[in-house]
């Protein structure tokens, strides 16, 4: 998978998919990481302006931090779903939901107290998707799903029918599952985990942690249905 590759963006993932017409960026992590991005690409000899597309999975403070500065810079169209387009414009989201015990106690403190969980730089998407959306066009044989439960407008990205890119939809930082601490609705987050599974892929990219495979997911799921 040389055409994959994870970027460490502060608290969370981002990830460069290498196709025929450049790369596409998925998500742009925590404020002042678009370096990050920057030293990634120059291991390939490419630089921003390499980038033709930026999908953000989810509009998380923690996702699109650096969106601002990458946008400028790469000149790429920024897509997101179209429940999500309002709170990226706004520069503003509430924290999510806890769903466990822990998560519940951050997710209430963050909400009170911390303006930096929920605040970033306002930006307008470019391409505002619905159920779905096709990569072909910038050269990656993908396409984004709607994945709703972490967020109302959360998608993933299956590229070549294998790889699943997955937000906030799953994380990997507990060993024996990848259910997310956090997510405003899990009955529409088990839906999406279903609708995923439909697609059978093998590898599975977070927005935090590292990748896994099937398994993983598939015991995950199998724990929670
Ligand atoms: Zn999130
Ligand atoms: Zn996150």
């Amino acid at each position: 998978m040389d055409h994959i590759i994870r970027v460490p963006m502060g608290k969370s993932n981002s990830y460069l998919i290498k196709g025929n017409k450049g790369y596409i960026l998925i998500d742009a992590g925590t404020q002042n990481k678009h370096e990050n991005i920057k030293c990634a690409l120059k291991r390939f000899k490419a630089n921003l302006s390499d980038i033709k597309l930026i999908i953000i999975t989810h509009v998380h403070y923690d996702h699109v931090g650096s969106l601002y500065q990458i946008k400028k810079e790469s000149t790429a169209p920024v897509l997101v779903h179209t429940s999500e387009q309002a709170d990226l414009a706004n520069g503003f989201t509430y924290f999510p939901k806890g769903t466990m015990a822990f998560s519940k106690a951050i997710s209430n403190i963050s909400n009170k107290f911390f303006l930096s969980k929920k605040q970033f730089q306002p930006i307008k998407a470019d391409i505002i998707i619905d159920d779905s959306f096709n990569l072909n066009t910038y050269g990656v044989e993908g396409e984004v799903i709607h994945t709703p439960g972490h967020t109302r407008g959360s998608i993933c990205i299956i590229l070549e029918g294998k790889y699943c890119f997955t937000g906030d939809t799953m994380f990997n930082l507990l060993p024996g599952s990848v259910y997310p601490p956090f997510a405003n609705d899990e009955e529409l987050l088990i839906e999406s985990w279903k609708k995923i599974n439909s697609y059978n892929c093998l590898k599975y990219y977070p927005g935090h942690g590292k990748e896994f495979d099937k398994e993983k997911f598939k015991i995950s799921l199998a724990k929670r249905t």
